[in-house]
């Protein structure tokens, strides 16, 4: 019979024991625990202290006296492995009870002894409050505190998985919190413009965040709390602090022992899981093992990883021939309403490797957009550029974030390629996903990046583009336009570019851009085929707005607990960068009227509002419902940029709620019935200077150029601009006879209205205007009447001064102060000249 010893009790060290069981019923099996508890579910601990797993005890997934009842397995807690006599095959054992010390032979030892958090040497860092969580006892301590009601706020320091779902589950529980992270980024295993969009939605939630900042010192106040100092010296109290910094192997044991070591301190072993000692087997986050993609060590501390090397050990321990085939780091990790998710490499562990690699972005829906609850979802695919090998892959959204990486964790560890993720067969119908699966899609962006059919940009290129030789493309629509835009961009609606492809230089590479690059992608290809250089923003307006916007709101952010019982109010980043408090519920606000938007994508949901609210009467409410998660961001902006007026949002179950009371009389960015902002220019001529009409009639060209309408509206000495140089006679009294001897009559007849030198300065200009090739009044009025330019004579003017009709040039139009107000109701510009 022989005697297998496992030291650890928990993922790697009871599935090693169950594992050995079913395949030799004759041994004898010992678990020795320094902790009270066994196979206990570390990775539920922090949701235990939020309460969304109410019950403790679901933690425990078996307990010493199952393991013994079901496996005839000898589990030994409180009790603890303090050396290992490997030439004698024999452990020393201390129970921590009793104090005593025994010795406990073995044939086969397997270690799963995991790891311990790392605690930084800083003053303060043993001060009571300050916690760490890796076992139950962990837990315990730190609901305890919470449960107890002194827990106001905290600070979570380290933005990894620990640190983010201890700062999420204590917002559950209505703290304040704020992350502390030395990177610039939460989540080091991303790439930054994905984890960007966590680091939204942690600032949406109410988080406080402070990127880019160690933590110098922990020290006491005067009250008694805690006070956290940052290596920039900014401050935060807290009532309790949680270090999530990360973890360091438990391999004092093992070094003791001689076995072998790695740089970072883990133990080596084989792809048997055997140390440098045969009979001694280790497994867990305590080892070091072989990353596939880089054929090079690595450690990744993940439960999924210690299962599989535990049953591995168990199997060769037994005589069965299985081999660990490496870690390439598939994980996942819920951020409020959003899910993140990796496998294989990001870019800097590809740079860091050396290896060459190109990266795409996608956007696309969850499932179908016209099953109700879609949702979009970021890929991030990393790959070899020769032979399109995937290596990595990312991927940020608020649902089936699981299936998607799994589909591509799978192909990465298959060795697959972006050509073959074109052709994954996925699961499809309505509710589920789509014919074109996120997975597919991702991977037909990247095969076309390789093909040459695209050729993409990267966000952080935007910085450094050289404005002399490169341009920037805007063809989203103009409501997409109005709710931000990148600064240096030209907008042209995708539409409208195949008419005014004329306005962009050859001369320079244009960077086209939608909101998430699909748009842009066919627009590329038609440029592209019309001979211009053209490449497509990678993820579009979407990564780069959420990539460049400013990451750490330390300083603006509110700091209030958000948790409400029924829905979560939704913090406003406005478009000035300050982030406001929750917008509170009002109790009492009922709406006057409702609107489903839930399934629509952005921008459906803004336009449905728009629409909606163009039939209601001032200071009536709407209440909107809405399931794409960039309405909450929208609707605040449009209601910014509109005038009216958002009196609550909030989100529960995945839709947003949004009360708006119709407050604009007139929305200061008007849109058409397509959606669009209305883009009418009116100008009223008052003057008949020469100057003055010119510049009137340049601006309404160029607006009509741009496909504005133009409407001018010509009144007073203006009207003269309109007059014929020889009418024919019409019926005059003697004043209005006067009135038409004494002023101008027509366009070449006016004069400067500085500089006029009795006739001479209007000579010169007029010779100036045509030697530089300036176009002359008259053709400037005959253009804008070739473009469609309203000119409209005020009927006012003209009864006072006399002046018929017949007296005005063709294509006149006589109305009064009515016809210009209505212009300007559809316009969005008005001037006066
Ligand atoms: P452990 O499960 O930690 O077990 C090691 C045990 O060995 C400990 O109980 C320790 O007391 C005992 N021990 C150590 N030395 C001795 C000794 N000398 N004598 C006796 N006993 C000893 N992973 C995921 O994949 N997904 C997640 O969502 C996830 N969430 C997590 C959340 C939290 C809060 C924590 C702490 C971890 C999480 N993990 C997650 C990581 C995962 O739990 C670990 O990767 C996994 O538990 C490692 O298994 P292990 O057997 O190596 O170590």
């Amino acid at each position: 019979m022989s005697t297998y010893v496992i030291v650890g009790g928990v993922a790697g060290g009871a599935t090693a024991a169950a594992r050995l069981r079913r395949r030799d019923e004759s041994a004898e099996i010992i678990i020795i625990e320094r902790g009270p508890y066994v196979s206990f579910a570390n990775c539920g601990l922090p949701y235990h202290i939020g309460e969304v797993i109410p019950e403790r005890d679901a933690l425990l997934v078996s307990t010493p006296e199952k393991l013994r009842g079901e496996f005839a397995i000898d589990v030994r807690t409180q009790q603890e492995v303090v050396h290992i006599d490997w030439q004698a095959r024999k452990l020393s054992v201390r129970d921590l009870r009793s104090g005593e010390t025994y010795r406990l032979g073995y044939d086969k030892l397997i270690l799963s002894p995991g790891a311990k958090p790392s605690i930084p040497p800083i003053p303060g860092a043993d001060l009571e409050g300050v916690h760490t969580l890796r076992s139950i006892p962990d837990m315990d301590a730190i609901k305890a505190r919470v449960d107890s009601g002194e827990v106001q706020s905290a600070v979570v320091v380290g933005g990894g998985f620990i640190g983010l779902e201890m700062a999420e589950n204590l917002v559950e529980r209505g703290v304040s919190v704020a992350v502390v992270e030395m990177l610039p980024q939460v989540m080091a295993v991303l790439d930054f413009e994905m984890a960007a969009m966590l680091h939204r939605e942690l600032r949406d939630a109410g988080v406080r965040l402070a990127l880019g900042d160690g933590l110098k010192e922990i020290r006491r106040t005067e009250e008694g709390r805690l006070e956290v100092v940052l290596s920039s010296g900014r401050t935060a109290e807290a009532d309790i602090v949680i270090l999530a910094i990360g973890v360091r192997p438990e391999s004092d044991l093992a070094k003791a022992a001689d076995l072998a070591l790695g740089p970072r301190g883990h133990i080596v072993v084989n792809e048997t899981m055997q140390t440098s000692d045969p009979d001694i087997y280790a497994v867990g986050d305590a080892i070091q093992v072989m990353n596939p993609i880089t054929g090079q060590p690595t450690a990744i501390p993940l439960a999924g990883p210690a299962n599989r090397q535990a049953r591995i050990a168990a199997d060769h321990i037994t005589g069965l021939a299985n081999a660990y085939q490496g870690t390439i780091g598939t994980a996942i990790v819920k951020v409020f309403g959003l899910t993140a998710a990796t496998t294989g490499l990001n870019s800097q562990a590809l740079k860091g490797a050396g290896i060459a690699f190109a990266t795409s972005i996608t956007h696309s829906s969850d499932h179908v957009g016209y099953y109700p609850g879609a949702t979009p979802q970021t890929i991030k695919l990393l790959y070899a550029p020769g032979d399109g090998r995937l290596l990595g892959a990312q991927v940020v959204g608020h649902n089936a974030v699981d299936r998607t990486i799994d589909a591509l964790a799978t192909a990465l560890k298959a060795g697959m390629t972006v050509y073959d993720l074109e052709h994954l067969e996925l699961a499809y119908a309505p509710p589920y996903g789509a014919a074109k699966d996120p997975v597919n899609i991702a991977g037909f962006v990247a095969s076309n990046a390789l093909r040459g059919d695209t050729r993409l940009a990267e966000w952080h290129e935007i910085r450094d583009l050289d404005p002399e030789r490169q341009g920037l493309l805007d063809v989203r629509s103009d409501a997409e336009w109005m709710l931000g835009r990148i600064p240096e961009a030209i907008h042209i609606p995708n539409t409208e570019l195949r008419e005014r492809m004329s306005e962009l230089s050859r001369d320079k590479e244009w960077i086209v851009y939608c909101a998430v690059g699909r748009r842009a992608y066919v627009m590329e290809r038609m440029l592209r085929q019309k001979g211009y250089q053209v490449r497509n923003l990678s993820g579009g307006w979407t990564t780069y707005s959420v990539a460049t916007e400013a990451q750490d709101n330390f300083e603006r952010c509110a700091c209030e607990p958000v948790k409400e019982p029924a829905a979560t109010p939704v913090l406003v980043e406005t478009g000035s960068g300050a982030i406001e408090k929750p917008i509170a519920a009002a109790a009492d606000q009922t709406a006057d009227l409702q609107l489903n938007a839930c399934g629509l994508q952005c921008p459906g949901p803004i336009m449905a509002v728009h629409k909606k609210l163009q039939g209601m009467e001032q200071g009536q409410v709407l209440e909107v419902l809405a399931s794409d998660p960039g309405f909450r961001r929208d609707v605040a902006a449009w209601c910014e940029g509109t005038g009216n007026t958002l009196l609550t949002l909030d989100q529960s179950n995945g839709a947003i709620r949004a009360l708006v009371r119709k407050t604009a009389t007139q929305p200061q960015i008007k849109l058409t019935d397509e959606g669009g902002p209305a883009k009418g220019k009116t100008i009223v001529v008052f003057s008949s200077d020469l100057d003055r009409a010119l510049a009137s009639f340049i601006i309404a060209n160029g607006a009509a150029a741009m496909g504005q309408p133009v409407t001018m509206f010509f009144t007073f000495w203006g009207l003269n601009v309109l007059r014929r140089k020889d009418p024919a006679r019409v019926d005059k009294s003697l004043v209005e006879r006067m009135f038409g001897w004494m002023l101008p009559k027509g366009a070449e007849a006016l004069k400067l209205s500085k500089l006029n030198m009795g006739g001479m300065g209007t000579w010169m200009m007029k010779r100036v205007i045509k030697s530089k090739r300036i176009d002359s009044l008259p053709t400037l009025i005959a253009s804008a009447r070739e473009s469609g330019v309203r000119l409209v004579a005020c009927q006012m003017t003209m009864d006072m001064m006399g002046i018929q009709v017949e007296e005005l040039i063709d294509g006149v139009e006589v109305g009064g102060v009515a016809t210009y107000i209505s212009e300007t109701d559809k316009g969005n510009a008005s001037l006066f000249i």
